[in-house]
């Protein structure tokens, strides 16, 4: 059976074309060594079945990408018997910059040109034939969306011959170099010399690996790196000879993409209106004031509406309608976490009261159940979250505040690309990294990987929300909105800082050029929404049933055995293996306002912290469980409250307050807990996923850089909030690093100097 290979630019209609042509006979696996999908099927539509391989989307053959990498070794090691390169119509130019490369390995190519719906519909038109004639190859118009052309695409590669010599657009301007370099490949008896041979004289590291390559390289063009010259060469050609091809409608109307672009784009305009679709997603998803009745009540100081109890309504029909309603319509994203909270609940009910024996109740019910719920509960929002943004992304909106970022995120060290994953981690940081594999350099990526912790995840929320709650009820003051706001505030400032200070010492180097295309809009198809979707529950769940389960598990039998290893039960929870680790770790957090300074009971919010290594989620269960034995062993006293009703506060407030009575723990030491959670070290999941993404040999510094990160602002936000005068400090400090950092942008002054001198000057005495 032949094998075809599908190529092209991200978003050119790869996928959707496999779709049409293997229908149910694709699936879907990993290309060895990485997480990049695979994509394998069959075609039965002709007279033979031919193998069909989706590649990854490339802009171009270089190593820069793992993706380029995949498809480049791909073509070249496993022979397939064509190339179906898939062009994006609408886009000619910069998707035949790919195309010049392919045609360079000796392998046939066919050309699909795509989207000729799109074209035809802005009344261009473009002439295959020509086309046809200067790439020296077929060229097939198509439609992949509808499923057009696609059998004469398929026949005409079918009936390629099965060899074919590669060929160059380079021809005529870099012949002396180009002959020299493939004169060696010839001598080494390399297939595809054509290609490998340009590849070398743009000083391509995988070429350059190969022995006497360095030599080959400098006789053939004195060792001068020429990847500049052989783009500009390509663009010249392709503007010369291949859009020509190309006939614009003469009627200079604006195209529906173009109309949208002028306000999504535009100078002034675009990133507000950024600003208002970011919150209204974060709206949708997390309000619990979704129609703003409550809000506006408070404005007019109005009654507003009344609360859930005070309804007055039996407890089933309570129960239904807290799930939309307590005082304020909840949003859709909380109404769904409502409905698993509520299906959840009356499960680990049932469980918990259909075994009798305690121990085995109390884990399998609060310890098993519940930590694998508390994953699981927050599956519909995180979801919803991501909902949103496949929609964005599959219209070509992403792309675009990409590319409208990309002056500002310059500033920092960063291109426009790195925004995206920042954005995924205030849902989960595991796609968030993943995500980062956009970024072509290594440093960038880097960067960009440790920080994405600091935009404070869907995990994250709860501990926010319940000691935010924990200080308004038990200070009295401000506001739990505000608080957790501006948690999320000092998070990203958190990230900014850690990125410029990155991209100066340790991960300096250039921001690569930020090239891509603009796709036009597209509306989103249901599919293709439903297959991210998939992805992410898949990961959420297998989270949920591995890591979770287990750390669960574990917490619950140390807080629930002492040392001679007999059960404890939760009023004597000070006496458990939990506790006397947690009162051994203390003393570190004194500094940050929760360590020795909280006496006797103060070991909780240690132990919070570091349950909080293995999930966030912990956090606040640990919380729960702490704050209940707290209040059953007397140390707080909740005005009536007792430990059973503590329990049952899904929200985790309740248990905040019996922590700040029984520690006598200050706002600033409060808040430095929230700061420090969400800047340190991330659960095991994202830890892992970061391993995986991180080049290799960073992961180690990365663990250390979230340590000290975490504890410097920690402290800071302690010290800050505790006394006057130590903010001068911090502010002087930050100012001084500030100075720094311009001083050396602006060329004039060099950091790492001050440190080379001093040990020059330590070696000299
Ligand atoms: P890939 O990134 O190359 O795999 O591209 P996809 O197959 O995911 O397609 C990107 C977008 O282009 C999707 O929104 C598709 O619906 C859309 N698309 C694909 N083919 C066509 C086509 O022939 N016409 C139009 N109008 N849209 C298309
Ligand atoms: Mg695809």
């Amino acid at each position: 059976m032949k094998t075809f290979a599908l190529a092209g630019n991200p978003n050119c209609g790869k996928t959707t074309l496999f779709n049409a042509l293997t229908g149910a006979t694709a699936h879907v696996g990993n290309w060895p060594g990485v997480t990049v999908d695979r994509r394998e099927g069959v075609y039965k539509g002709g007279e033979k079945h031919i193998n069909i391989v989706d590649l990854p989307g490339i802009y171009s053959l270089s190593p820069y990408t793992p993706e380029e990498v995949i498809s480049r070794n791909f073509i070249l090691d496993s022979h397939p018997d064509g190339i179906i390169n898939i062009v994006d119509a609408t886009n000619l130019e910069r998707n035949l910059y790919l195309t010049t490369q392919l045609l360079e390995m000796d392998v046939p190519v066919i050309v699909a040109l795509n989207m000729m719906d799109e074209v035809e519909k802005v009344g261009d038109k473009i002439d295959a034939a020509a086309l046809e004639k200067a790439l020296g190859v077929p060229v097939v118009e198509i439609c992949a969306l509808k499923g057009k052309g696609i059998k004469q695409l398929m026949d005409k590669a079918a009936a390629m011959p099965a060899e074919r010599k590669g060929n160059t657009v380079l021809k005529g301007v870099l012949d002396k170099q180009l002959e020299t370099a493939c004169a060696y490949y010839e001598a080494e008896e390399v297939p595809s010399p054509l290609f490998h041979a340009v590849k070398l004289l743009e000083s391509d590291e995988l070429e350059l690996s190969r022995k006497g390559a360095k030599q080959a390289l400098e006789s053939a063009a004195n060792g001068k790196d020429m990847e500049a010259e052989i783009a500009d060469e390509r663009y010249k050609y392709i503007s010369a000879k291949l859009s020509t091809a190309k006939v614009k409608a003469n009627n200079e109307v604006l195209t529906k993409s173009d109309k949208i672009d002028k306000l999504l784009t535009h100078r002034v305009w675009a990133i507000p209106v950024f600003i208002v679709i970011l919150f209204a997603i974060f709206h949708v998803t997390f309000s619990e004031d979704f129609l703003y009745i409550g809000a506006w009540s408070r404005i007019g100081g109005a009654e507003g509406l009344p609360a859930l109890d005070d309804l007055g309504l039996s407890e089933g029909l309570a129960t239904f309608v807290g799930i939309f309603y307590d005082g304020a319509v909840f949003s859709p994203g909380v109404i769904l976490f409502n409905v698993f909270d509520t299906i959840f609940g009356l499960i680990m009910d049932a469980v918990g009261g259909a075994i009798s024996v305690e121990w085995l109740s109390g884990l399998v019910a609060d310890g098993i159940l519940g930590g694998i719920f508390a994953v699981l509960g927050f599956l519909p929002q995180i979801l919803l979250l991501f909902l949103w943004f496949s929609l964005l992304e599959d219209t070509g909106y992403m792309a675009r505040i990409a590319f409208v970022l990309d002056r500002i995120f310059r500033r920092f060290g960063l291109s426009g690309r790195a925004f995206m994953p920042m954005i995924m981690g205030f849902g989960c940081s595991v796609p968030a990294a993943i995500n980062t594999r956009t970024l072509a350099d290594d440093k960038e990526r880097t960067a960009t990987i440790r920080v994405i912790p600091f935009f404070s995840c869907g995990a994250k929320l709860p501990i926010l929300v319940a000691i935010a709650g924990g200080i308004v009820t038990s200070f009295g003051v401000g506001n739990a909105d505000v608080i957790t706001y501006c948690m999320y505030l000092l998070g990203i400032c958190a990230a900014i800082v850690s990125v410029l200070l990155m991209r100066n010492t340790t991960l300096k180097g250039e921001t690569p050029p930020f090239i891509m295309e603009l796709p036009a809009y597209h509306l989103p198809r249901f599919k293709n929404l439903m297959l991210h979707l998939w992805d992410k529950t898949k990961h959420f769940v297998k989270k949920a049933f591995t890591i979770i389960f287990a750390s669960t598990v574990i917490v619950w039998l140390f807080s629930h055995l002492n040392w001679q290893w007999h059960f404890v039960p939760d009023e004597s929870m000070n006496e458990s293996i939990i506790a006397s680790i947690g009162k051994l770790v203390q003393p570190v957090f004194t500094p940050l306002g929760f360590g020795s300074q909280l006496g006797e009971y103060g070991w909780v919010f240690a132990v919070a912290a570091i349950t909080g290594l293995i999930a966030k989620e912990n956090v606040i269960a640990t919380f729960g469980t702490l704050g209940a034995c707290l209040v059953s062993m007397g140390a707080a006293n909740l005005g009536g409250f007792d430990a059973a009703e503590l329990l049952e506060d899904e929200e985790g407030i309740t248990a905040a307050c019996a922590m700040i009575q029984a520690t006598g723990i200050t706002i600033p030491g409060l808040i430095a807990f929230i700061a420090f959670n969400m800047t340190t070290i991330p659960c095991f999941a994202a830890c892992a996923t970061a391993k995986a993404e991180l080049p290799q040999g960073k992961f180690k510094w990365t663990l250390l850089f979230w340590v000290a990160a975490s504890y410097i602002i920690g402290a800071a936000v302690y010290t800050i909030g505790g006394w006057w005068w130590p903010v001068a400090i911090w502010v002087a400090v930050a100012a001084v690093i500030t100075t720094f950092i311009v001083l050396r942008n602006l060329g004039k002054f060099d950091i790492m100097s001050i440190f080379k001198r001093r040990k020059k000057d330590g070696k000299n005495q």
